[in-house]
């Protein structure tokens, strides 16, 4: 398949998917803080895990960056026992605040003003942050306009002959932030019939419509279309892994992608 091909493919995959599930309103979080923490958290878990670990880190007040200084790494620890790798993550959390006081002050939106490849830099350096956790601060807590390649973009790629599986990381960044940056600038990237699809508070028994979560402060933030519309795309490809492409079986059958499946992998 050409470059301008697979391109191709990842605009129609958005438009299918986006047509089909609404928006998803990803990250579900009432602060910046909430994201980045959530980003740590999820590393090798469930989100139910997660969701579970800041529950009681908000019952505990210690989900915002001054909790979290204050709190004793054990009591850290406790908090967010449910999501697994306890120990390594409360430590993880703490670098990050550490680091975030010492270049930052402690601003937030003194880190999120920098350039976004310096910044990615930046957290990269930080114990514990790969290229998919420094891309989603980037992405869903600073609303940088970077994409967020996870294992469920690899397989599907990979399935559908775009790209082998072991591809690396920046090269499928670069890959969709190149396909999808021209439809940010297109009315259907967030268009009525998105908008109508997405999923309201009450409508979680309505069957699978792709990662959604309801509308939370952070996923209805402002952001530049091309972050928004690179939002979207992480969101919509996680609904396809969760809900068809599975790593031991791809359930094609029901899944809005299998009309771009190649003929010699049905
Ligand atoms: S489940 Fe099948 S059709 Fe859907 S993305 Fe995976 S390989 Fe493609």
């Amino acid at each position: 398949m050409r470059a301008e091909e697979k391109k191709e493919a990842i605009r129609t995959y958005y438009r299918t998917l986006a047509d089909a599930w609404g928006l998803q309103h990803w990250w579900p979080a009432q602060s910046p803080f909430e994201v980045i923490v959530g980003t740590y958290l999820t590393q090798n878990t469930a989100w139910t895990n997660v969701e579970r670990a800041l529950a009681n880190l908000r019952a505990a007040r210690q989900l915002s960056l001054a909790g979290m200084r204050r709190t004793p790494l054990a009591k850290l620890e406790r908090l967010i026992r449910p999501a697994g790798y306890f120990r390594q993550k409360a430590g993880r959390l703490k670098t990050f605040v550490a680091f975030l006081d010492r270049r930052y002050n402690g601003s937030l939106s003194g880190m999120f003003s920098q350039p976004t490849p310096k910044l990615r830099e930046e957290l990269l350096r930080l114990n514990g942050v790969g290229p998919e956790t420094a891309d989603s601060i980037l992405l869903y807590a600073g609303n940088h306009p970077v994409f967020v390649v996870d294992a469920y973009t690899r397989r599907i790629l990979h399935r559908h002959g775009i790209l082998p599986e072991n591809t690396e990381y920046n090269q499928i960044r670069e890959l969709f932030e190149d396909a999808l940056a021209r439809l940010s600038n297109q009315a259907f990237a967030t268009s009525p019939s998105m908008i109508e699809n997405g999923m309201q508070e009450n409508d979680f028994d309505a069957g699978p419509r792709g990662a959604v979560h309801p509308p939370s402060r952070m996923s209805t933030a402002q952001r530049s279309n091309l972050a928004q519309v690179y939002n979207e795309m992480h969101g919509l490809i996680v609904g396809v892994g969760k809900n068809y492409c599975r790593k031991s079986q791809a359930r094609c059958d029901n899944c809005p992608l299998q009309k771009f499946l190649p003929e010699s992998r049905h």
